[in-house]
């Protein structure tokens, strides 16, 4: 290589090995110890400059044994995408272009690139077309980009400027939520400057959805500004909250409704499963993963506020140099936080243009579909019962009464132990289960049909040895 190039050679030692990475087969868990980790990792600072592309082979080479498979068409384990090759294309270019989605003039095309994803995202969701969109980088960041756009919101409406103000002499505000609500939406109220002591939780029923009659009466009882958290897929059920109902008391409390759909959402653009989500449309902001089903690469979220002055006034960075845009096209950055930023839009970009309408409904349908195939078979399965009602993506399979407490976590060691698929288990509703995630575009009927073909051979054993 010329010398003039030098520098770009480890671009070309990267390329290379990445195609290999993925064509070949991989573990699916991590055969390191943290330990063993450390000592290829946690090595001394060099002195002075390396060669690049060394330093690059020695990435690799601590990394590898420390590489979780969710990429393979065998990862059942948690709810997490498996990264498309033409996601992850599209995300080297970002990379390779090095540019700040800051605002329109730090980077038209990663600006104006956000725009088309943001149309493309409302119309594959079927929410409000007004409805302004920040990409931000998980479901975590949107539901708190969702609920800060709420909290200027609900205490401007009782007369109180948060912008100017912040908490300081501001009405008390509450937050609902089911009892068995996503661990991250908690995050996300303490985010916002809220605390556990501001949260009502609502009971649910046995698929994690909140009793509406409960919801009503807990709105009843507090007084002022509100904001319901709802779930459109529960992580371990995969079920849709009563949208319906929601919506209906969320206008008669005057509060402010968001949804924690992060990979449940999805639903709305399979006609097939459209009606799950019924009244889901009526909320006030949504949060959504593109790195989960979309499978495009880390980190991809989405922050979708109805009120989109409420969202940016949440969201604003002033200042004289950050000057508006005017017919320009949009600041990324007036909807998601940070200023220098990733530019998100093209990988997202690419991966919608690749799948287009029909790839996304495929993909999830196909998804749905083999759910309740797997749970169909292995509720056939003497010993085993499926936990839950299946819907979506999530099948939790739990152990017939009577069988001793570690057998699901017996069973899901040698799952994982076998090398063919990866498995976790959980516990949901005081019950130890063993909670199948299907989310990633690669995994075929084969895959699937091993899975159950695994589950069950095991699982005989298991029961054989317990007499
Ligand atoms: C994954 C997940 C989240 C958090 O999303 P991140 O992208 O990991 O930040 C929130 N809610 C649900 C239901 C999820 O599955």
């Amino acid at each position: 290589m010329p010398k003039h190039q030098q520098h770009l050679a480890p671009l070309a030692a990267a390329a290379d090995y990445a195609v290999g990475y993925r064509d070949r087969a991989r573990p699916l868990h991590p055969s390191a110890s943290a330990e063993a980790l450390r000592a290829r990792f946690c090595v001394d600072l060099p002195e002075g400059p390396r060669d690049g592309a060394a330093v690059i082979q020695d990435l690799i080479a601590a990394a590898e044994p420390g590489l979780v498979g969710n990429t393979d068409a065998d990862f059942f384990a948690w709810v997490m995408g498996g990264s498309s090759p033409i996601g992850v294309a599209a995300d080297w270019l970002t990379s390779v272009w090095g540019q700040n989605a800051a605002i329109y003039q730090t980077s038209p095309a990663a600006a104006i690139a956000e725009e088309a994803v943001s149309s493309w995202v409302l119309e594959l969701l079927d929410l409000p077309r007004a409805a302004s969109v920040g990409l931000v980088t998980g479901a975590t960041m949107a539901a708190f980009v969702g609920l800060a756009a709420a909290r200027t919101a609900v205490l401007a409406r009782a007369g109180h400027d948060f912008e100017a103000l912040g908490l300081q002499g501001a009405p008390r505000i509450r937050v609902f939520l089911s009892d068995d609500a996503h661990v991250t939406n908690l995050t996300a109220v303490r985010h916002i400057g809220l605390g556990e002591a501001n949260v009502v939780r609502v009971a649910s029923d046995d698929q994690g959805r909140m009793l509406p009659d409960a919801l009503g009466a807990a709105l009843g009882v507090h007084d002022g500004p509100s904001i319901i958290i709802a779930q459109a897929g529960h992580i371990n059920s995969g079920a849709f909250e009563d949208f319906v109902a929601l919506s209906k008391l969320a206008k008669q409390h005057g509060a402010w409704l968001h949804v924690d759909g992060a990979f449940g959402l999805w639903a709305r653009a399979v006609p097939e499963r459209k009606h799950l989500t019924e009244g889901l449309e009526l909320a006030d902001s949504w949060s959504v993963d593109g790195h989960k089903w979309m499978q495009i690469p880390y980190d991809s979220g989405f922050a979708i506020v109805r009120d989109r002055d409420a969202h940016r006034r949440a969201m604003d960075i002033s200042a004289s140099y950050l000057n508006e845009t005017g017919d320009d096209g949009r600041n990324p950055t007036h909807f998601s936080p940070g200023l220098s930023r990733r530019a998100r839009g093209f990988a997202a970009w690419a991966v919608f243009q690749s799948l287009g309408r029909e790839g996304v409904r495929a993909l999830v349908e196909r998804h749905c579909h083999w759910a309740e195939t797997v749970a169909a078979r292995l509720s056939a399965v003497p010993g085993l019962r499926v936990a839950n009602q299946v819907v979506l993506n999530q099948i939790v399979v739990a152990a017939e009464e009577g069988t001793p407490a570690d057998a699901i976590a017996r069973l899901s060691d040698r799952l994982n132990a076998s090398g063919q698929v990866f498995v976790r288990p959980t516990r949901w509703k005081s019950t130890d289960v063993l909670r199948i995630s299907i989310i990633n575009a690669s995994t075929s009927a084969a895959e699937i049909d091993a899975l159950v073909a695994s589950i069950a051979g095991i699982w005989s054993e298991i029961r054989g040895t317990q007499g």
